[in-house]
């Protein structure tokens, strides 16, 4: 059985950890820093760090890496289109990996970065997903190297996936997320109920992670550009008919930027 739970890092980063209670094997995904999976390895000195998965290159998510696999040798996973330190095994597009007895399908999802993937694992029961940083809780991430176009395209595919999905992010953004959601839809009920459920997560500091895909598809705008309050939203943003979804999608994006 895999247990996960989250490793904070930096001021607002989470490193997943995935733990293989029988074979007590382990994985970590976007060990941006060493310290906090070498401290979790030496309290738990019965687990051996067996994998390391990576989604694109920036040093949030990779900064750790050298540092980790120097010491367990851990087999490193990354995308084929970046630089990723230490690659043992350089990842495309539908890719099948096996982690700890988990199958897991690579999804690529330019638009953060150019050759950003995501890790997808399906059900029946508990499918999952670790996005990264291209699908976040009531948000996405900013365009640094793709288009609008390519990041609705990729926020589209992962928005395809199963209802029940589990959303693993790498980053606790959710209440700010929200409270731009909120801007883009005052009228939405769901949106107004878990910005107050995630707002008392957060002044308790804790964890608001991780969504399900179902509750993204009733409160995350970056994946309602369809709808035609949202549209008109975002057509008031930036001034003209936003006629696409990507154009939404963009208009949006732009908003968020500066809000
Ligand atoms: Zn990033
Ligand atoms: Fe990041």
């Amino acid at each position: 059985m895999i247990q996960i739970h989250a490793l904070p890092a930096f001021s607002d980063n989470y490193i997943w950890l995935l733990q293989d209670l029988s074979t007590r094997r382990c994985a970590v995904v976007d060990p941006g820093d060493a310290a906090p999976v070498l401290g979790w390895l030496q309290a738990n000195p019965d687990y051996q760090l067996s994998d390391i998965l990576i989604t694109h290159h920036h040093n949030d998510h990779v900064g750790g890496v050298a540092a980790i696999k120097a010491i367990t040798d851990a087999r490193v996973y990354g995308p084929a289109g970046e630089t990723i330190p230490a690659r043992d095994v350089a990842l495309h597009d539908n890719d099948r990996i096996e982690v700890l007895g988990l199958a897991l399908q690579v999804i690529l999802v330019p638009g953060h970065t150019a050759g950003h993937i995501a890790f997808y694992h399906e059900g029946p029961e508990k499918p999952l997903l670790f996005s990264g940083d291209t699908l976040f809780a009531a948000g996405c991430g900013r365009l640094f190297e793709g288009t609008p176009e390519q990041m609705h395209t990729s926020l589209s595919r992962l928005a395809a996936l199963p209802d029940h999905t589990a959303i693993y992010c790498a980053h606790e953004y959710t209440l700010s997320n929200l409270r731009f959601a909120q801007a883009v839809e005052p009228d939405n009920a769901d949106i107004t109920q878990r910005l107050a459920q995630v707002s008392q997560l957060r002044s308790m500091d804790r964890i608001s992670l991780p969504s399900q895909l179902g509750l993204e598809r009733l409160t995350n705008p970056f994946i309602r550009v369809h709808v035609t309050s949202v549209k008109e939203k975002a057509d008031e943003w930036n001034g003209r008919d936003n006629a696409s979804p990507s154009e939404v999608f963009a208009s949006l994006r732009d908003w968020k930027n500066k809000f």
